[in-house]
């Protein structure tokens, strides 16, 4: 594993990392924590993509089977060591989620589930190989149809965490800020109501949107409607763990936040933000 490139990161539990088992990512559980732990992190969620038993986007996930794989590799990290790291996934919010889901949530004993919008009718718009279509289609549409889904996947009380909220803008595809407000408030009441939390997730910064999710806009309008904040990397190898951190702290004071968010067997409590570093 290469050394991360910055080691002094504000104390945040990184709530979103992935594995190797999703086909798209490198290392194992046992090095996020490593790397977790070389930058002061008091905890991290393990949160692959979630496997599918219905044929959904399997490319970017591990396969039902992979499943106990993905199991054995976080059991021993069930320790009372520091950086805790927590059991979680990160599920796909999609239509047909609704036969599966919900049953097999309830059937694992997790303690974080990041739910997250990465398709609009069997179109993943955030996929670098799919990034054409983009062309084809109108922005503003996307976007509406988006939050459509967010709205309904916050309705469904599934999940603890929306995961990169504003994930359309990955490439770019920005929207004017008075049009972005009137398209996703209805999300963020819909969020405010499930009591679920978002994150500040800094996967955007190495994104072409240069961002992170959420923009300052939206991360306001979640303040103003009391939902809660996590953080979290979307890494995808190890030495992303915790990175930009520092600026998902100054983002999340800037919007007027105090708190944020700890998660353990799904539930939550919130701790004060620590100080900039
Ligand atoms: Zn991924
Ligand atoms: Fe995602
Ligand atoms: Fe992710
Ligand atoms: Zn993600």
């Amino acid at each position: 594993m290469n050394a991360p490139a910055k080691t002094v990161c504000p104390p945040l539990p990184d709530y979103h990392t992935h594995t190797r088992l999703c086909h798209h990512a490198r290392g194992t559980p046992a090095e996020y924590r490593a790397a977790a732990a070389l930058r002061g992190l008091p905890a991290l969620a393990i949160t692959d993509h979630a496997p599918n038993p219905v044929g959904y986007d399997p490319e970017n996930r591990m396969g039902m089977a992979d499943f106990r794989a993905y199991q054995e590799m976080l059991r021993p990290l069930r320790d009372n060591l520091a950086p805790a790291a927590l059991y979680g996934v990160e599920a796909d919010y999609h239509e047909g989620c609704e036969a599966y889901l919900p049953a097999w949530l309830r059937s694992q004993p997790f303690d974080i589930v990041l739910g997250s919008v990465h398709q609009i009718r069997n179109w993943d718009f955030d996929d670098p190989d799919q990034l054409g279509d983009w062309a084809r289609v109108e922005v503003e549409a996307v976007w509406r149809k988006y939050f459509e889904l967010v709205a309904r996947m916050a309705d469904t009380g599934w999940f603890d965490v929306a995961g990169h909220l504003d994930l359309p803008k990955k490439f770019g595809h920005r929207l004017r800020d008075d049009v972005l407000r009137e398209i996703a408030a209805p999300a963020l009441d819909a969020l405010a109501r499930a009591g679920m939390a978002v994150e500040i997730n800094t996967s955007g910064l190495r994104k072409l949107v240069a961002e992170m999710y959420p923009s300052p806009l939206l991360l306001e309008m979640a303040r103003e409607r009391g939902i809660a904040l996590s953080f979290g990397s979307d890494a995808h190898r190890p030495e992303d763990v915790g990175a930009d951190f520092d600026k998902a702290l100054a983002l999340a004071s800037a919007a007027g936040y105090t708190e944020h968010a700890v998660y353990r067997a799904r539930r939550r409590t919130l701790m004060p933000l620590p100080d900039a570093v």
